[in-house]
């Protein structure tokens, strides 16, 4: 049994010209993949996600919304460009996420990779921003509970930036224990460390604020001493990775220092949680936007997941 990598080739049609989140990305990184025989991994086209699937986190008026600027080429907000395209790759991206729920909770697959664009972490329940149309980790995580009856699962966002978005969904719920590294203070300017969840969902946010130039050290031992104690107490039935490589040090946008090393000895260490509390680990991409450093990272943390390294 390999693991699964979905990927779709909408995600190639979501034309945002020479903005940061292009689809170079994935180009360049599934070139560099098919030189390595895709490191052994199976390739899966992913779905499009049902209405019923993005009806779980977001609003019916979202999704009318998402669909109508579409149509229309009109932009979200400043940062985000659509083209009528994009609504096929947005819905893919989403059901690429849930597709790769269903294939780790189905034990269709150890580990997998949903590898599409648009991301995902900063659209919320009722608004896009910042590149993302739809929150494809929060509503795959929402599939794994209405689909599988999951009732606890932890999303890991390592992305640079603060995935408000899934925040947002999950903020008033124990059904998610949400965890995120993040450059603070920093766009979208959530994540604060007093940000802790509410409710029902109290104690279920974690943020990890990083300083703008902080590496390796200071994200394994936030990884080390924070996160994998808080998951473990949480005990998870599934494990989502948030995986943005924009805290790489090459990377235009992001101003901090990892390496694709770190991505991969993050990966191990969440590889390592998931065979400890005996629950499947997948990741959905999110952002990295230098193309050399997000094909590494992703490179390393796929190998990291597969038990590789
Ligand atoms: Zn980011």
């Amino acid at each position: 049994m390999a693991p699964l990598y979905f990927r779709h080739p909408a995600s190639i049609e979501h034309d945002t010209g020479a903005h940061p989140e292009r689809a170079e990305r994935i180009a360049f990184l599934e070139s560099a993949l098919a030189e390595r025989d895709w490191l052994g991994w199976e390739t899966r086209a992913a779905p499009q996600a049902s209405e019923q699937q993005l009806l779980g986190i977001h609003t019916p008026e979202h999704v009318e919304r998402v669909r109508a600027a579409c149509a229309q080429s009109q932009p979200l907000d400043l940062d985000t460009p659509v083209v009528p395209a994009s609504w096929d790759a947005a819905l893919h991206a989403a059901g690429g996420a849930c597709a790769l729920v269903d294939a780790l909770l189905g034990g269709a697959a150890p580990t997998g990779f949903a590898a599409l664009r648009p991301p995902g972490h900063h659209a919320g329940p009722n608004r896009a921003m910042g590149f993302c149309l739809f929150s494809n980790v929060a509503v795959a995580a929402r599939h794994a509970q209405a689909a599988h009856g999951v009732e606890r699962v932890l999303v890991l966002d390592w992305d640079v930036h603060h995935g408000n978005g899934t925040q947002a969904a999950f903020y008033d719920s124990d059904a998610v224990l949400f965890v995120s590294l993040h450059r603070w203070p920093f766009y979208p300017g959530t994540g604060a460390a007093a940000e802790t969840g509410g409710g029902a969902g109290a104690g279920c946010t974690l943020n990890l604020p990083q300083h703008a130039g902080s590496g390796a050290t200071e994200w394994l031992a936030a990884i080390d001493r924070r996160a994998l104690p808080a998951a473990r107490a949480y005990a998870p039935q599934l494990i989502l990775i948030s995986a943005g490589f924009d805290a790489h040090r090459d990377d235009p946008l992001g101003g901090c220092l990892l390496d694709s090393s770190t991505f991969g000895a993050m990966a191990t260490r969440v590889a390592d949680l998931g065979a400890e509390l005996d629950v499947p680990v997948g990741a959905v991409l999110e952002g990295g936007y230098d193309l050399a450093a997000l094909t590494a990272s992703a490179i390393a943390t796929m190998r990291a997941l597969a038990g590789e390294v």
